[in-house]
């Protein structure tokens, strides 16, 4: 077997500005660590100059290669594309915006030379976030670990090194709402830890808004957990028991002191309370099947609008290929 290859991808989203200060201090990085290596940018949308700056380095530079997307599909999914594409026998997934120190790869990689199929980046402080953002980043993970099918490794994200029987694995789970988190996590294979400290971002701001960071974190608790949905089974039991013990008291009341009409206060409150209860129920249970409806629509999980370079000669991936579609 020839020398093993080493695949690095990254995900891009308008980050014009980044392109060429990543490709200066990775590049060196990869000649130093693999005699063979390629990297992947899986271009997620952009609507700048991201795409004009990656043919350029790729023109020098041929083992730089690039998918890029018919629209913006989201992070979780541009990473499932460059897992299509990275032919490596390790694949090293890391962000463009050198938040992910490259240096770090070395050891990601002597780590898989000992035996590891996953090595993964473990981030020692969340400092250069809010205080709000951690603080959700942290009930989250609280969350997780309670309820969750499997545990997630502490400050593990999405930079890491995966073996090549781990990301055949990842390529056949389908699933359209994307965790990979918790799909790393899931595939299971001997694991380790790498800590590294995240840098700040080069150009340009982050692209998770506090919504998105909110919908990925119920796209996360709803891919590995049904406790939201047996929880309002426990709540509707509680709330009968409360019912039969009211419904008593004042059954006992009545018979003891007569009636009394007062009590339309409570009256309303308590219908607008539970009838509360209900649409959240309701509304959790619209959620599941939401997520079951886009699943069972069987829709491919991107589209792929052009290719470039060496990522262009591979036919691996399983879903049209709107480029190719025009040249037949
Ligand atoms: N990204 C992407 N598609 C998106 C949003 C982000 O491919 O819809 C990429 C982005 O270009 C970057 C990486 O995902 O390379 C991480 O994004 P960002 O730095 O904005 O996230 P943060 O570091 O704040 O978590
Ligand atoms: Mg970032």
């Amino acid at each position: 077997m020839a020398s093993p290859k080493l695949s690095v991808i990254i995900p891009v989203h308008n980050e014009g500005a980044n392109i060429a200060p990543l490709c200066e201090r990775l590049l060196p990085v990869l000649d130093r660590i693999a005699s063979a290596w390629e990297v992947v940018f899986v271009d997620d949308g952009s609507q700048d100059d991201t795409l004009e700056r990656i043919r350029e380095i790729g023109r020098r530079e041929p083992r730089i290669g690039a998918v890029s997307f018919s629209r913006n599909f989201g992070k979780e999914i541009a990473i499932a594309a460059g897992l299509d594409h990275a032919r490596g026998d390790a694949v090293v997934i890391m962000d463009a915006d050198l938040q992910h120190p490259p240096e770090v790869i070395e050891t990601f990689v002597e780590r898989w030379r000992e035996g590891y199929l996953m090595v993964y980046g473990q981030r020692t402080d969340r400092t250069g976030e809010t205080r709000v953002k951690r603080g959700f980043a942290q009930l989250f993970y609280k969350l997780f670990a309670r309820f969750g099918e499997i545990p997630l490794p502490e400050g593990a994200g999405d930079f890491r090194l995966i073996d090549r029987k781990g990301v055949e694995v990842l390529r056949t789970l389908g699933e359209k709402a994307r965790f990979s988190k918790g799909l790393y996590a899931w595939i299971g294979f001997k694991a380790t830890g790498v800590p590294f400290v995240v840098e700040e971002r080069r150009f340009g701001t982050t692209k998770w808004s506090f919504r998105k960071l909110f919908r990925f974190a119920f796209d996360g608790m709803a891919a590995f957990s049904t406790v939201p949905l047996r929880i309002w089974t426990y709540i509707g039991f509680v709330v009968s028991f409360l019912a039969i013990a009211t419904a008593l008291f004042f059954l006992v009341r009545t018979l003891l002191f007569g009636t009394d009409l007062p009590g339309f206060p409570s009256l309303i409150v308590s219908i607008m309370f539970f009838s509360g209860i209900q649409l959240m129920s309701l509304g959790i249970v619209g959620e599941y099947v939401g997520r079951i409806f886009a699943e069972v629509k069987r829709r491919p999980l991107y589209v792929v609008a052009e290719r470039i370079g060496g990522a262009a000669e591979v036919s691996n991936d399983l879903v049209p290929d709107a480029s190719r579609m025009r040249r037949a």
